[in-house]
């Protein structure tokens, strides 16, 4: 029987961690960390996911600053509201939910953000950072996949990495972070050819494609461990709608271990935002070596 990786409880580790350094750093004289979320319009996923950041930080002691803009808010008042939060000494994290609406273009608000306080990872200047290896803030998924990793993985040296995903947010920085310990890693996308017989040779597959149940027991080794990142709404016979992965997880009992989906990367990605604002915070300050 592989072993379930319980997300939610190592999630729980990572805050109450944040909220110590919290209250660590103002019991030292500093000022709570402040994390500034934008969401512009009214997409109902989006509001449940900026509901449960801001929720979080506050149990955290994290100070956000919710700025919620309709719609139809021209480019300009956002990337207006961007500069403002980037020039306040109060915010430390900076974060626009995606999407954005149509006609704002989300490369333009994402660059926008100061580096330093970009919490989500996705500023060129920090994708370059992952990539050479020097520090930056890393986008939070990712990260929430490699304590999620290390939680049954003690030494990655040489050991064969499939991610099944290209994307800028999952699949590149993940692969990043799993080549800077030294693994060996494959990155396959929609167009990768015989993925079943590639994904056979992994020690570890990291599932980021947003397709259900595409990881089937026949193309995980037995003793592998598996990551499954993907989220995925579908409705059953009966009309209800759930929520599953990208791995048919109930087929993989000869895995090492694997990650549920609901319970499993999803609360780390919150749990890494929070951390990174800390981190944002803390290397703000002119105490920080
Ligand atoms: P994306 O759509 O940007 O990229 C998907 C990638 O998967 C692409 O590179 C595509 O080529 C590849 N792909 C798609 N179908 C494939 C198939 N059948 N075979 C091989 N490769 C295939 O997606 P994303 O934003 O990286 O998200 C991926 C999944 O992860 C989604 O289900 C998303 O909801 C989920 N996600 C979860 C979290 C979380 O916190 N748990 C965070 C981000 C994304």
């Amino acid at each position: 029987m592989a072993q379930i990786i319980d997300g939610k409880a190592l999630a729980a580790q990572v805050l109450e961690r944040t909220a110590k350094d919290v209250a660590d750093m103002i019991a030292g004289g500093g000022v709570a960390p402040g994390l500034a979320v934008i969401l512009v319009g009214n997409d109902p996923a989006s509001e449940v996911y900026v509901g449960r950041k801001i929720a979080q930080c506050r149990k955290a002691g994290i100070l956000s600053l919710e700025h919620r803009l309709p719609a139809d808010t021209p480019q300009a008042d956002v990337l207006a509201l961007i500069d403002q939060f980037n020039a306040d000494p109060a915010v430390h994290g900076i974060l626009v939910q995606l999407p954005l609406p149509k006609h704002i273009n989300a490369a333009l608000v994402l660059d926008r953000i100061d580096p330093a306080k970009d919490v989500d990872g996705f500023h060129p200047v920090n994708v370059g950072r992952l990539s050479t290896g020097t520090g930056g803030l890393v986008p939070c998924t990712p990260l929430g996949v490699m304590l999620l990793l290390d939680s049954v993985i003690d030494d990655y040296r040489g050991l064969n990495v499939v991610v099944i995903g290209k994307s800028n947010i999952v699949g590149k920085p993940v692969s990043m972070l799993l080549l800077e310990r030294e693994a060996t890693v494959t990155v396959t996308h929609i167009e990768t050819r015989d993925l079943p017989d590639v994904a056979r040779k992994a020690d570890i597959i990291v599932a980021a494609a947003g397709a259900p149940h595409l990881v089937r027991g026949y193309w995980v080794k037995p003793g592998a461990v598996v990551i499954d990142v993907g989220i995925n709404r579908v409705t059953d016979h009966d009309g209800k709608t759930r929520l599953i992965g990208d791995c048919a997880t109930h087929e993989l009992d000869h895995a090492k271990a694997v990650t549920p989906v609901p319970g499993g990367v999803g609360p780390m990605t919150i749990a890494c935002l929070l951390s990174n604002t800390v981190l944002a915070a803390k290397r703000s300050s002119p105490d920080f070596q």
